[in-house]
């Protein structure tokens, strides 16, 4: 129900804690962060109130700086700590807000092709599609787009790859999802209250929109990998 995301120079995990506080007010059920440590993907997650997530990050700290988090309001799968987001495997992870409306023959296509499922959620066809692609060699970019050119539905996305400190890939298609600029280090997030204590310069992503975000900044396109241009607003005064 809830996305952040950073990339940058400080520990993600409570920048990414922090924007999932703020975005609590949507409801949810469970929620969890993934980061890269040492290039690989290593996730957390639990049923349950952020305490909860809290808690299982004290026992088991989540170094990186670069990272995803997620609260999740259920529609496909019980709200149980294996089906919270994020989702993926040994090369990328992704949360999911919304409805892949396709996800059925999704997941039969991919299981056909070897792909093995851990959750009930309509949202890890999305990681398990990213990760196919990426075994066939595609760059993260690349295994993005090929992606988002099969999801129908309604999503806002965030992902992280192994091996590539630095890098989110953010998508949205009839959901909302706000990126913000901060000095090298960036962010993602659902609004851009989640984003309020970190920066005031806040680009909006429209309907068909993929991001490429480095600490550096952001690249838009479209889900054919065609540059688009959006601009960046200063927001109201953080709260
Ligand atoms: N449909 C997804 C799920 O049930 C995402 C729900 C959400 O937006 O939190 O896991």
């Amino acid at each position: 129900c809830g996305i952040c995301g950073v990339v940058g120079r400080r520990h993600a995990t409570p920048i990414v804690f922090e924007g999932l506080r703020r975005l609590e007010y949507r409801g949810y059920d469970s929620a969890g962060i993934a980061t890269l440590v040492d290039g690989r993907v290593e996730r957390r997650r639990a049923a349950g109130k952020l305490d909860n997530l809290a808690a299982l990050l004290k026992k088991e700290p989540l170094p990186g700086t670069t990272g995803i988090g997620h609260t999740r309001w259920a529609t496909h799968g019980a709200p149980t700590a294996c089906n919270a987001h994020p989702h993926g495997t040994e090369r990328v992870a992704i949360v999911h807000n919304g409805i892949i409306e396709n996800f059925e023959t999704l997941r039969s296509d991919l299981e056909a092709a070897g792909q093995v499922f851990e959750t009930e959620t309509d949202s890890e066809t999305i990681a398990l599609l990213v990760d196919y692609h990426l075994q066939q060699g595609l760059e993260p970019k690349e295994a993005a787009l090929h992606a988002l050119r099969r999801l129908e539905g309604a999503y806002a996305v965030a992902i992280i790859f192994a091996g590539h400190e630095g890098l989110m890939i953010g998508a949205c298609h009839s959901a909302p999802l706000a990126v913000g600029f901060g000095e090298d280090e960036m962010f993602l997030g659902s609004d851009s209250l989640a984003l309020a204590p970190l920066t005031r310069r806040i680009a909006y992503m429209e309907d068909g929109d993929c991001v490429v975000i480095t600490p550096k900044g952001a690249e838009f396109m479209n889900f054919d990998g065609v540059p688009v241009e959006r601009t960046i607003q200063l927001t109201a005064l953080a709260a």
